[in-house]
């Protein structure tokens, strides 16, 4: 089953809850606007794609992402999550999402600026600060970013900062955003265990020290595993897409980021034990964190799961028959649209910031992030327990109805 045929039965299940229409269907299921082209960078094709999913509640705004296993299905559903995560959060974007289909693993930097000046090229008519603003994604960082703002004003022929975000701090980026993903997912957490354990509590999960594994060493996975690790949780598993190690008695995160600094990798790092991906996913933990890429828990190894709590850093780590076997198993799943909202209400902050040109600092930035982070994860818990829904179906309701609302107040429904 391709991944928004996934999505697709999620809208249904929201369909019958919600007691949708078929014109309301229909703006769930379908991008507003599908881009494709390929970009030729020294004789070679790539395929390139920007979609935007829905900009009823603002401009798109997604990430652009280097990846082998880009395509449109995809590309559409990360576009498809990003409406509804600006939704959730409550900031005023809508959805959008854009690809390479490229390997960029041993690339020279040359080549990698020279398709990201491409991208722009190819796509400068469907970006802009008031019409779609797209970050990094995997394999994309603030450099690509720059490489494309740079590209952008010049085919424009004027500075718009606010066009894309994840930029570097010298071009309008801000401190905050290259951790905000990651540490957005951990008070998302910490907000969760709070609600949970409120008052008495009995669960095994309300006590300190939570053991965690987490696949995924990127971005996102490094910065949720340092916060975590510096609040006293214990990192047991980590992995990348080599592989993973162990260690019973937790892992040292800052040595190990310290390492990767230094040009090491996971399967250098001191002497732990090695451990597959597939192997950590089944681990024995208070909280699972997948933070890679998309569909890694699937009905295949869902039954297997042992985590009392899976917090979706990545976009669509869960499949939607994975779902409900975790859901049998009374797992609590923390949903991406929530758990990684951090890295959008951050890029919302660079944004505002280039658009007003008054840059905030460090503490006033984060104390807003806390305060939508926070506000964000309560909406979902309350009407999860409201309701006697899951977490992601709450999400999905709250988020759903904001777009469907913005559609009718224009007229579109
Ligand atoms: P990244 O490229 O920085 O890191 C990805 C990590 O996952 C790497 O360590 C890689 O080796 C590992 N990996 C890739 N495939 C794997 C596999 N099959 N098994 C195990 N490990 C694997 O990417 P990132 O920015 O950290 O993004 C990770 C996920 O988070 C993606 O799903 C992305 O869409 C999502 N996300 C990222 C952001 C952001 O701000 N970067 C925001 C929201 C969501």
């Amino acid at each position: 089953m391709s991944i928004f045929e996934d999505n697709e039965k999620r809208i249904d299940e929201i369909t019958e809850l919600l007691k949708l229409s078929d014109a309301e269907i229909r703006i769930l299921k379908n991008p507003k606007k599908i881009n494709e082209t390929e970009l030729e960078v020294n004789g070679v094709k790539y395929p390139a794609l920007r979609i935007l999913f829905n900009d009823a509640l603002g401009p798109g705004k997604g990430g652009i992402r280097f990846h082998p296993n880009v395509d449109k299905d995809e590309v559409k559903s990360l576009a498809f999550w990003m409406t509804l995560k600006c939704s959730l959060a409550g900031i005023p974007y809508g959805g959008a999402k854009g690809g390479v289909k490229i390997n960029i693993d041993n690339m020279d930097k040359k080549t990698i600026e020279q398709v990201a000046r491409a991208y722009i090229k190819a796509f400068v008519n469907e970006i802009g600060p008031n019409k779609d603003i797209p970050a990094p994604d995997m394999n994309t960082n603030a450099q690509t970013m720059a490489w494309m703002l740079d590209e952008y004003e010049k085919i424009i022929g004027e500075k718009r900062p606010d066009a894309i975000t994840g930029k570097p701090i010298i071009l309008g980026g801000i401190e905050t955003r290259s951790e905000a993903t990651g540490y957005g997912g951990w008070l998302v957490l910490k907000e969760t265990l709070r609600l949970l354990c409120y008052g008495k509590c009995e669960k095994n999960i309300c006590k300190d020290k939570l053991t965690v594994a987490v696949q995924g060493f990127g971005n996102v996975g490094h910065a949720f595993a340092k916060h975590a690790y510096e609040n006293g949780f214990k990192i047991i598993a980590i992995s990348d897409s080599h592989g993973g190690i162990y260690d019973k008695d937790g892992l040292n995160i800052n040595k190990l980021i310290e390492h990767k600094k230094n040009g090491g990798n996971l399967s250098t790092f001191e002497s732990q034990q090695k451990i597959s991906n597939q192997e950590l996913l089944e681990l024995n933990v208070d909280v699972l964190v997948p933070a890679a890429t998309e569909n890694q828990i699937t009905k295949d190894n869902a039954d297997n799961i042992k985590a009392e709590i899976v917090l979706e850093l990545a976009n669509g780590p869960v499949t939607y028959e994975a779902d409900r076997i975790l859901e049998s198993k009374k797992i609590i799943l923390i949903p991406d649209i929530a758990a990684n909202a951090g890295g959008v209400v951050s890029s919302y902050q660079e944004w505002t910031n280039n658009r007003i040109g008054n840059y905030l600092r460090k503490d006033e930035l984060l104390r807003t992030f806390e305060q939508i982070m926070n506000k964000m994860i309560n909406d979902v818990y309350i009407e999860s327990v409201a309701k006697k829904f899951s977490l992601r179906k709450a999400g999905y309701i709250i988020a759903i109805r904001k777009v469907l609302g913005a559609e009718k107040m224009r007229g579109n429904l």
